[in-house]
């Protein structure tokens, strides 16, 4: 089978892998690059595929990183499944569309800037309803199922432990014969990690497709992580100042909200304003208080003891601009929980205009923060960080604290390695920065000897083949369409149907007139009733 490496490779985002077996196509992943503008530039790129040659696309979790693309891959005329848990499924309903917005809201910008410099009209990569769109194809399996895609072709999604209903991907394939297994371990979860489960154990495979986010570090242990956060929110309690915390919108955000609620609980903490900020956060996190069957243990016995782990006495949920803004006219010490998780976008960049030059303020980046980002800067030290086209000076307290992350640090990795039991496993070591994949490539080829490599971005392999073949040519893209199977069609009419009765509802609610639909619908039912009868 062929494998093409066309993203997050030597890079964190644009996670995304293209097989080949016999005249099946598909994806793992089909993230967005993001950090800088060089990078951003492959999201536009012509990629090696016809979107509608592709049967479908096997996606590990909800991050934009990883899914960023799929509505921009459906829009050039994709229409197989995107193949995902419940759970991921879910947040990317929230995440797709917020991504189309920024698209959207980019585009615009471009063209306000474009048009003073005479520049054409900027498009942007996708819509907020291309998001939209896309969700039909969706189509979401249950953890630890083994579900068959083809002749010879079976995929099974375990639980990676990153984020709520993200996943490590087994994949069966028959190849010559002989069934063999690849196995894509997503972004991997940290030990311990509120909420989530910890990653599961894989012992058998014979490729394997490794993250290495943190492959050159060790965190704290989340105890000591959390009594550092605890210290410094005291100090800005006594010291009558704010703690602003840039989060991702998903896991962190929550991850933070169940620590404050269980310190306030327990005393540790005395009450105290702690904001969420961020509109995508607040649905986000409805959507884990749904999907409560993905907790652990911990904080399912937490939810058994009657108590809401994803509420704190004195949350403020804050959605509209003004109440956001209000949050800076309330002058009590607090925490300010806000989005994007790297700076770079959304509300966060106002509270870090209103805090980074204040030296009383603390800043604590508790996720990955991607080189040319302004969090990084902030990490690295910077002395001013541009925002909102204004130098804003950084005078607060600047904390980093690696053991709220959502990704294994290089033992977890190296542990999470060590059960697989195949000594001629061959890795890919992939979702890391150049210098950090590198560095893991070589401990896991040391100490497991493992035949083990950082793919190049764009590089192409055949595996499982003895004869180390040139590979040849890429033969002109066939014009034949995958077949879809009924399951597929019925799978996106069920879909469709739900979405149109959610639309009419809410419609219906906000005082609409949904009755020139009336016809339509009548149209609708009758063609369906005349497929019907042709069954009969
Ligand atoms: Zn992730
Ligand atoms: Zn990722």
């Amino acid at each position: 089978m062929r494998v093409e490496f066309l993203g997050g490779v030597r890079t964190v985002t644009g996670s995304a892998t293209l097989l080949e077996k016999d005249s099946f196509k598909w994806l793992v992943d089909c993230g967005m690059f993001q950090g800088g503008e060089e990078l951003e530039k492959r999201n536009w790129k012509t990629q090696p595929y016809q979107a509608r040659a592709l049967s479908f696309v096997l996606l590990t979790h909800a991050h934009i990183d990883h899914s960023g693309l799929i509505p921009k891959l459906v829009k050039e005329g994709f229409r197989g499944n995107v193949i995902c848990t419940p759970a991921t499924l879910d947040l990317c309903e929230l995440m797709l569309q917020d991504s189309g917005h920024i698209q959207e809201m980019e585009a615009e910008w471009q063209n306000r800037k474009g048009k003073r410099a005479g520049k054409g009209e900027a498009t942007p990569l996708y819509t907020a309803k291309d998001a939209e769109k896309s969700l039909q194809y969706f189509q979401p399996v249950r953890y630890d199922e083994i579900v068959p895609l083809a002749d010879g072709l079976r995929v099974r999604f375990r639980d990676a432990g990153h984020i709520l209903g993200s996943a490590i991907i087994e994949i069966w394939v028959e190849e010559e014969g002989q069934e063999r297994k690849l196995i894509f371990s997503g972004d991997l979860g940290n030990v311990n990690q509120p909420i989530v489960r910890d990653p599961s154990i894989v012992e058998e495979g014979d490729v394997l497709w490794l993250e290495s986010t943190y492959g050159d570090r060790l965190h704290r242990s989340r105890e000591e992580t959390v009594q550092e956060l605890l210290k410094i929110v005291r100090e800005a309690i006594a010291h009558q100042a704010k703690v602003v915390i840039p989060a991702f919108a998903v896991e962190r955000t929550q991850d933070i909200i169940y620590t404050l609620g269980q310190s306030i609980r327990s005393g540790a903490l005395p009450p105290i304003p702690v904001y969420i900020d961020s509109p995508l956060a607040i649905s986000a996190t409805e959507i884990f208080k749904k999907n409560s069957d993905c907790f652990d243990r911990e904080t399912q016995e937490i939810l058994s003891g009657g108590e809401n782990p994803l509420d704190i006495p004195g949350i403020i949920y804050t959605r509209t601009t003004e109440e956001s803004k209000a949050i800076n006219e309330d002058s009590r010490p607090g925490v300010i929980v806000s989005a994007s998780g790297m700076c770079d976008s959304g509300r966060i960049k106002h509270h870090l205009k209103h805090h980074l030059w204040r030296e009383g303020s603390h800043i604590v980046i508790i996720g990955y923060q991607a080189e040319g980002t302004v969090g990084r800067r902030i990490v690295d030290g910077a002395k001013t960080v541009r925002l909102f086209g204004e130098e804003i000076a950084v005078k607060a307290h600047i904390h980093t604290l690696g053991g709220f992350s959502a990704h294994a640090d290089q033992k977890g990795l190296l542990d999470w390695v060590s059960h697989l039991r195949n000594p001629r496993l061959e890795i890919f070591v992939n979702h890391g920065e150049e210098k950090i994949s590198v560095e893991l490539n070589r401990l896991v080829s040391e100490r497991f000897h493992l035949k083990t490599t950082v793919p190049q971005w764009r590089e192409k392999r055949i595996l499982f083949s003895e004869a180390e073949k040139e590979i040849p040519q890429r033969e002109v893209e066939e014009e034949r369409l995958p077949e879809e199977p009924l399951s597929v069609l019925l799978n996106r009419l069920d879909r469709t149907y739900k979405r149109l009765r959610r639309k009419l509802k809410r419609e219906k609610k906000k005082g609409a007139d949904v009755s020139r639909l009336g016809r339509q619908l009548e149209e609708a039912q009758q063609k369906l009733e005349a497929l019907e009868k042709e069954i009969d």
